[in-house]
This record gives structure tokens, C-alpha cells and sequence, in this order.
């Protein structure tokens, strides 16, 4: 039996990141119907091959022996916090981890922030694993597993963001098998409107996915409006600058009629006032989008500010003012560094 190999991971993917077809073909199934029990194990939570009653025993134990265990990853750490918020810490089989956060609102919404890669290779200046470098991709597999680890602890999961570890436009195959395993009728069956892809400003990618879905909702960390700050902040805008980004933005709505989120992470002393709150909205102009305000969160070694109250305030009154749905998102997941910009607690592969 051999297990698929991804297209950008070097690790052959265990059976929670593929789908009945490629199933049948990676466990050596020759009928149909066994794949798709297996499938449904899977979605339904199975924690081991053992637990697979309705599969016959000898298979389940070629199963393990194949594979070595139903996850190609396991839990290291987890942290919670006192608002509800649950870190994760996840190792990869090859020794690296990860991390995911499970974020819970008022309104009892369960947001799943999985992870797309190791490290991040975007260097965004007031994120914490942008100081990590990148070390690898993960697979369709990796990025499932993260969601069934917070799912077992949690239970039902209403909404999922990549805006965990990583730029998931630079690994949009396993993100685009991420989002079909999530969605599909046959297995966890969440609506592609609960999910969300948000990018640093990757213009190809979002014209892949313009062009060929899925059809999530698409964030971008725009954080800035002005062209040499956001160069400064983010070193992408130097390959793909705000002109060329609002060009695939205004591509992408013409297309899909969807309204695009623009993160905005707030830090006290760079963006937070009233000329950039200007200068967004004259960007912005006839793109349709909500402003998601984020206040920095603080980072040790960082040089920025976390933006005052009344910064925020001003801030998100001077937008909504001109007509711009603009939400301020809370500081959810502070106090075990699960907030946004603030994942990193990540360990290199062992030699
Ligand atoms: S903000 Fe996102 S894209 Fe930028 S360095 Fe952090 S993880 Fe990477």
C-alpha cells in the first residue's frame, strides 16, 4: 500500500486529508464502500483505526501498521485561556509544530484559526511568526488534524480562518483539499461561507482563486493604505504594492459579488490616525468591504505600540462615518499568546 503524495509537502498524506477516492488508492482498498466507511470515521472524530468497528479487524490493524496510527500528528501543549480561547500546540511527524486556536464570541460562535505552514516566510514586522522564518508546508492531513484536535476538545465548529501560522496562498493546494474535506455534503459538510482564506496580499493567489475557487471568504491584512508604511510593515507590498493588490481585489469581486474583509492591525504609533484612517477610505473606494480593526497585540521584542482606547474609538468613528461597516475585534486568546499575530511558539524538525 502506498500512501498520495502531496504536491508541496514531501510527506505522503494519511487518510485525514483525503477524500474516499484517493483513500481507496493510498490504504489499498479495492471496494468503494470500505473508503467511504473510513471516510465517515474520520469526519465523525474516530480517534484510531481501532475505533473503526464496522471496518473487519485485520484491516484496521494493516491500517495502523501502514500508517502508524489513524494522525499524522499529535497534541504537544494545550493552553487555556480565561475567555475561552484554547491553544494548541500540534507536532508534525517530522518533529515541527504548530499552532491552532479554538476562539469562542459571545454569541457562543466557535472559530476554528487553523495553521497553513510552519513558520511563515511573509515577515510581516508586528507578527510573531513572521520573526520565525518558514520551514515547510503542511499537508491537507496536517492542516484537518488541527481541526479534529480543537473539535475533540470542544465539540461542534462553527467557523473556520486560515489566519493562523502561515500565508495559505502560498500552500493553496493543501488549503483548497483543507476546504473541500471541511465542506463536503459527504463528510463534515460546513457551509464555504464559514470558512475564511486571509492572505498578506499574495496577488496570484487570489487570482487562482477568483478563477477557480473555492468560494470562501477572502481577508486581506491590508493594515495600511499608504504604500512606502505598508512596504515598511509588510515586506509583500514590495512585490505586489497596493495598486497591483486592489487591481486582483476589484478582479475578484467583479467575479464572485463577494464582499472582501480588510484586517487592519492597529498599532498605536504607526496607522492609528486620522490621516490613515483617510487614506484607507480613499483606497478602498468602490471596492465593497468591511474594516475589521485589530488592535495590535503586544509582542515581547516588537517596537510597536498596542493603540489606546481612544485611538480605537476615533479610529472606527472616523470609518463608519463615511458609510464603512468596520467591526473591532476583541483581543480573544491574550492570555495564552493565542491572539492574533501573536502564534509562535513553534520548534524547528529535529535534526
Ligand atoms: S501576519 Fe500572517 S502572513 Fe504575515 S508573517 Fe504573520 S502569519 Fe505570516
Amino acid at each position: 500500500m502506498e500512501a498520495s503524495q502531496s504536491p508541496q509537502s514531501p510527506l505522503p498524506v494519511f487518510p485525514s486529508g483525503l477524500e474516499p477516492k484517493e483513500i481507496a488508492q493510498a490504504c489499498g482498498l479495492d471496494e468503494a464502500y470500505r473508503a467511504k466507511q473510513l471516510y465517515s470515521w474520520i469526519v465523525k472524530g474516530a480517534p484510531s483505526f481501532d475505533a473503526m468497528t464496522s471496518l473487519p479487524q485485520e484491516l484496521r490493524a494493516l491500517l495502523d501498521q501502514r500508517f502508524g496510527g489513524l494522525r499524522s500528528s499529535s497534541v504537544s501543549s494545550a493552553l487555556e485561556d480565561g475567555d475561552g480561547s484554547l491553544k494548541l500546540q500540534v507536532r508534525l511527524r517530522d518533529g515541527a509544530a504548530v499552532e491552532c486556536v479554538l476562539l469562542e464570541d459571545i454569541e457562543g460562535r466557535k472559530t476554528a484559526c487553523l495553521s497553513s505552514q510552519v513558520g511563515c516566510p511573509m515577515a510581516c514586522q508586528f507578527c510573531r511568526t513572521g520573526t520565525l522564518g518558514f520551514l515547510r508546508n503542511l499537508g491537507p492531513d496536517e492542516i484537518m488534524e488541527q481541526f479534529y484536535f480543537l473539535k475533540e476538545r470542544r465539540g461542534f465548529i462553527s467557523n473556520v480562518v486560515f489566519m493562523g501560522m502561515g500565508e495559505p496562498l502560498l500552500n493553496l493546494p493543501a488549503v483548497r483539499k483543507a476546504c473541500f474535506l471541511l465542506s463536503d455534503p459527504e463528510g463534515l459538510g460546513m457551509s464555504l461561507r464559514k470558512i475564511t482564506i486571509s492572505t498578506s496580499g499574495i496577488v496570484p493567489g487570489i487570482l487562482d482563486l477568483t478563477e477557480h475557487g473555492p468560494k470562501v471568504r477572502l481577508a486581506v491584512s491590508l493594515t495600511t493604505a499608504d504604500d512606502a508604511l505598508r512596504t515598511e510593515l509588510m515586506p509583500v507590498n514590495k512585490r505586489w504594492d497596493l495598486t497591483e493588490l486592489k487591481a486582483a481585489l476589484l478582479e475578484y469581486q467583479a467575479k464572485t459579488r463577494e464582499r472582501i474583509t480588510l484586517e487592519l492591525v492597529l498599532l498605536g504609533d504607526r496607522n492609528a490616525d486620522k490621516e490613515s484612517a483617510e487614506k484607507l477610505l480613499r483606497w478602498i473606494g468602490p471596492l465593497r468591504a468591511q474594516v475589521n480593526i485589530i488592535p495590535w497585540n503586544s509582542v515581547p521584542g516588537l517596537p510597536f505600540k498596542e493603540p489606546s482606547k481612544a485611538q480605537l474609538k476615533a479610529f472606527s468613528e472616523h470609518l463608519a462615518s463615511q458609510g464603512l461597516i468596520c467591526v473591532q475585534r476583541m483581543h480573544r486568546g491574550r492570555g495564552v499568546m493565542g491572539a492574533c499575530g501573536q502564534l509562535g511558539d513553534t520548534l524547528r524538525a529535529d535534526p
